[in-house]
């Protein structure tokens, strides 16, 4: 048996940990696990951007995988950034083993409105899809639905849906 391993990284609200859970096998047709490791955020925090190197926190995440392990992906509250970037939704290594995403700018109150529930759950299984696509392979599409479409704006990751397009799905398939 092989299973996507759902990490949390830091203090992440146990429903969304669930509901990724719940949500991931549906897509990729493989079970899914909720583990816990140890992460020392700390060093890599920036204290200049208050933000987390997201690079330095998908090694701590990628360490220690498990044998049945076929992916990881992290999830975090965390404000990610890497240097050439101001932020980050998430980040993965193509073709490998781990990948990552934040919650921290898919919040509606982060930008000033009032906090949608259902909403955050939608971005974060799309971004969680997207970012665990690459691990599998893909690189970026231009399909406007393609759930492998990049995203910089929160408007955009509301505009793609939680699928691959045909030709992603194919590739994931021989994946
Ligand atoms: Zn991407
Ligand atoms: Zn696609």
């Amino acid at each position: 048996m092989s299973y996507i391993d759902i990490v949390p990284i830091g203090e992440v609200d146990e429903a969304l940990l669930l509901f990724l859970r719940e949500s991931i096998p549906q897509i990729f047709k493989i079970q899914s696990r909720i583990r816990n490791f140890r992460f020392d955020v700390s060093r890599v925090y920036d204290p200049a951007r208050n933000q987390y190197n997201s690079s330095g926190l998908l090694l701590q995440l990628i360490s220690d995988p498990s044998p049945e392990t076929s992916k990881i992906l992290g999830v975090t509250e965390l404000d990610l950034f890497i240097p050439i970037f101001t932020f980050l939704f998430g980040e993965a290594q193509l073709n490998g083993l781990g990948a990552l995403v934040s919650t921290h700018r898919l919040h509606n109150q982060f930008y000033g409105i009032p906090e949608d529930k259902n909403l955050l759950q939608n971005r974060l299984l799309k971004e969680g899809i997207h970012e665990l696509g690459h691990a599998f392979g893909l690189i970026h599409c231009f399909t406007v639905k393609c759930v492998m479409k990049s995203s910089t704006y929160v408007e955009e990751i509301d505009q793609k849906s939680i699928n691959f397009c045909r030709v992603c799905q194919q590739k994931i398939n021989h994946s």
